[in-house]
């Protein structure tokens, strides 16, 4: 019987000694194991995982280990679980926890800082200088702490947001790939009401920026991208024009639909040098770049540019400022439909399968959704 030391537990809903979880092997080697179910601590929840959504970084930490550390070194044959965009129930309550209840439905940020550096202390835990140091309490689950793909996980509470019941399991995972869309926004200024924003790759972050950055207001919102059918769905989220970049010169467009100017405010999601030089060439005189993907080369560009015209470029990690509580807010109001961009779901034994589909984009994946309701759970989720 799971019974730790100072856990609350309730017959309600019971956890087992030992849970299913997927680990990662090598490179590429995912195996279904048993591990014994995790212990909260103080000011942490066990949630029982209902859904979790697959993200490129799962892809890329699962090939090559990075961004995911663990021990201070690549995460493979460590026992370590990956996925980080998960909802679920809380099943368990750590010492003194009375911020939640068992049976509560809540997803999940994925960055708890350690509270105690000077990132944290300004809000910015996804940039936590004890990163990567669980001894210190900072957890990144599905990168620096067991993830997502198992039966149940550890959480801060402060990594917790609840979720209404008119939202479903594969929505409410999506809400953290919209708060670190929201985080992106919230680093270039806040107050998008009037600015004028271009996303630039029509990737599921790119795809909720739109969403996101229309539902504050902002004007035009333009999405570029090489792909008709992701772009479509682009307008379908708020996006007032789209360019395919394979048909059209997406600077000349930026700047015609701008006055001659340039936007205020441009958010890079595709990481290649090309798309890098275009977010310069089309952000305005004092406008303001966020970089939300991770090239995978080191990107020549035209800094002379940047610094002529007083260009910001911030690097953005990740959901921070409590971000995702933003995000669901304009989810949870229906402010845009998230469930746009998930197009499959998957049993969570079918990992391997769902994570295919996500890689080869089969069937023009975008969002895939693995879940993980076991018979006789469901009652306790409507709670
Ligand atoms: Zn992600
Ligand atoms: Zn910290």
């Amino acid at each position: 019987m799971y019974d730790p030391q100072g856990v609350t537990t309730s017959s309600a809903l019971h956890v087992p000694q030992q849970m299913r979880a997927w680990v990662l092997g090598g490179p590429d080697e995912l195996l279904l194991r048993d591990k014994p179910t995790p212990v909260p601590k103080r000011a942490e929840v066990l949630v029982r995982v209902d859904a979790v959504a697959i993200c490129a970084t799962d892809l890329e930490i699962i090939h090559r280990g990075s961004p995911a550390s663990i021990q201070g070194g690549l995460p493979f044959n460590k026992n370590f679980t990956p996925g980080h965009e998960y909802m679920g129930t809380v099943a368990a309550l750590g010492f003194n926890v009375d911020e939640f209840k068992i049976g509560e439905r809540v997803t999940v940020e994925i960055h708890a800082g350690c509270n105690q550096c000077k990132r944290c202390r300004q809000g910015m835990y996804t940039s936590c200088l004890n990163y990567g140091k669980p001894e210190k309490g900072h957890r990144a689950n599905g990168f620096s702490t067991d993830g997502g793909f198992a039966e149940y996980a550890v959480n801060h509470i402060n990594t917790l947001i609840r979720v209404p019941d008119t939202m479903s399991d594969p929505e409410a995972t999506l809400v953290v790939t919209a708060g670190t869309s929201m985080y992106g926004l919230t680093e270039l200024g806040g107050l998008v009401a009037g600015e004028s924003v271009v996303v630039i790759g029509p990737g599921p972050i790119g795809l909720l920026a739109v969403a996101v950055a229309k539902a504050l207001g902002a004007g035009p919102v333009v999405l570029t991208g090489t792909r008709d059918k992701r772009l479509a769905i682009g307008k379908e989220l708020g996006a007032d024009r789209v360019i395919n970049v394979t048909r059209e010169n997406p600077v000349d467009v930026v700047k015609q639909l701008t006055g001659g100017i340039g936007a205020d405010y441009v958010i890079e999601c595709a990481g290649s040098e090309q798309t890098i030089d275009q977010a310069i060439h089309m952000t305005n005189r004092g406008g303001k770049i966020c970089l939300a993907a991770f090239p995978h080369e080191r990107v020549m560009t035209d800094i002379a540019h940047v610094v002529r015209n007083n260009i910001y470029v911030y690097g953005i990690r990740g959901e921070g400022k409590s971000a995702t509580h933003r995000a669901m807010e304009l989810m949870a109001e229906k402010r845009f439909d998230a469930t746009r961009i998930h197009t499959h779901t998957f049993p969570l034994a079918d990992l391997p399968i769902a994570l295919r589909y996500a890689r080869e984009r089969i069937e023009d994946a975008i969002k895939v959704v693995v879940t993980n309701r076991q018979a006789g759970a469901i009652s306790s989720a409507a709670e």
